[in-house]
């Protein structure tokens, strides 16, 4: 990225062009309706950036990988492709997704699967996977992606790229399809964590349009990135002992980067996973359930049912939604309903707040956390068999959501198969800065 901003509009035209063709050529399915999306945007010279399919782009098809949006075209842009156009860049390309970003594995998308670049056999992480592949199988230099519980930097770390999630409310969710509206974050998917930098620095800011968006002053990191800066890095043992032995060997590898560079580890703990996984499956499932309501055959999309409102409902909504989103609309109606909600749902809502406190608490004597992205590296298709083994590989990641901290992911090693080991760093809320500074000194 940093080095096609250099370029002039020839030149850019010109990558177009061989973008264009590579993505014809690819066979890893990380675009949807590969070409369509692309050819619009040939008018304007920006540097192309691939694009999540849950994010509006003007007179673009937007569908959220699901087919109850099917046919639905954006009539507006969403603050951050504004912001990009503003910058010099262009949204090109639409990237596959789980549907409505449920998902780890990018498997529950309309569309069908996308490949993981480095060993078409596993999986490209979820819910952003088709950004992660296009971006390390070398057919978009960057992309942006959602981060609702990981969306971001798990299929980065499953593909070997680089994936940030900035803190809550710093970037507009204004125009972004909403699937839990108090964890989603939009950020950068790159090559390297300088790109990361540059394209965070284009999409960050407060958005008049969007009432969570922060009002806190924002200064640009990526001019001021200093990977000598010597930090506290906080490691939490316990966690470390639920990942398979190469993300431990990844993780002590770090470690060892760390110290050898003249940094300081602290070591601390936290609340077990499986308190955290549950509060962020409520949370979650209950903002989704309203949130997704709004589909019904109405104001969007693929309408269905002949017999009358209540078919016309049914039909869209049955017909519609896969699966996995089906069933989350059920539990989230559920530990919202009127006779569970104080047992489920503000239970979960102390569970955050704890959660929060032990991220505070931590980060007294610490600047940075290190933690895995994910339990293993890459699995293969199907190997979650039921949705809850898909859940338990998010117990990394969801903690950071419930929590509204930013988090980088980035690529440490490979595992005895050669596929790329992930690991994040978190940081203090507003203070990417120092996320960004500790990621250079790993690189
Ligand atoms: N895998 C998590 C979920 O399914 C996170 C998804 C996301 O970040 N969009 O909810």
């Amino acid at each position: 990225l940093k080095e096609a901003l250099k370029l002039n509009s020839d030149e850019v035209k010109k990558l177009k062009e061989e973008l264009t063709s590579k993505i014809k050529e690819s066979n890893i399915g990380a675009y949807v309706e590969q070409l369509t999306n692309t050819d619009i945007t040939d008018s304007n010279n920006g540097i192309p950036i691939a694009i999540k399919d849950n994010i509006n782009v003007k007179n673009w098809e937007i569908t959220c990988s699901s087919n109850i949006l099917k046919g639905y075209n954006s009539p507006y842009n969403a603050t951050v492709i504004n912001k990009l156009e503003e910058a010099g860049l262009c949204a090109f390309g639409r990237t596959n997704m789980d549907e409505f970003a449920m998902g780890s594995s990018t498997e529950s998308s309309c569309y069908g699967k996308t490949l993981n670049p480095i060993d078409n056999t596993k999986v490209p992480g979820g819910s952003s996977g088709g950004s992660a592949a296009a971006v390390a199988g070398g057919i978009a230099i960057a992309a942006l992606g959602t981060d609702t519980g990981g969306s971001i930097r798990q299929p980065a770390a499953y593909c070997g790229v680089v994936g940030m999630k900035p803190t809550y409310g710093r970037v507009s969710r204004y125009g972004i399809t909403a699937y839990s509206s108090s964890l989603d974050q939009c950020g950068p998917i790159t090559q390297n964590v300088e790109d990361a930098a540059i394209l965070y620095d284009i999409i960050s800011g407060n958005d008049p349009m969007d009432s969570t968006s922060a009002n806190v002053e924002y200064e640009a990191v990526a001019p001021k990135l200093d990977g000598d800066r010597k930090l506290t890095i906080a490691v939490i043992d316990s966690f470390v002992e639920e990942a398979s032995s190469a993300i431990q060997e990844g993780y002590k590898k770090a470690i060892k980067a760390f110290e050898d560079a003249g940094h300081t580890i602290v070591h601390k703990n936290m609340l077990d996973t499986s308190k955290i996984l549950s509060s962020y499956y409520i949370v979650a499932t209950a903002e989704a359930s309203a949130n997704l309501s709004r589909f019904d055959g109405v104001r969007y999309g693929n309408r269905k049912g002949e017999g009358g409102l209540k078919d016309m409902y049914t039909q869209t909504k049955t017909q519609g939604f896969g699966e996995e989103v089906q069933k989350r609309i059920m539990l989230g109606s559920f530990v919202l309903s009127s006779g569970y909600y104080d047992a489920y749902y503000i239970k979960a809502q102390k569970v955050r707040h704890l959660i929060k406190d032990e991220y505070e608490a931590i980060f007294k004597d610490a600047d940075l956390i290190l933690s895995p992205v994910a339990p293993t590296t890459a699995p293969e298709f199907g190997s979650f068999k039921t949705s809850l083994e898909m859940y338990l590989s998010d117990i990394y990641t969801i903690s950071v959501n419930l929590a509204g901290l930013p988090a980088i992911s980035l690529p440490i090693s490979k595992d005895e198969t050669g596929m790329p080991v992930g690991l994040q760093l978190i940081g203090k809320a507003y203070d990417e800065q120092t996320v960004f500074d500790g990621a250079l000194a790993l690189e």
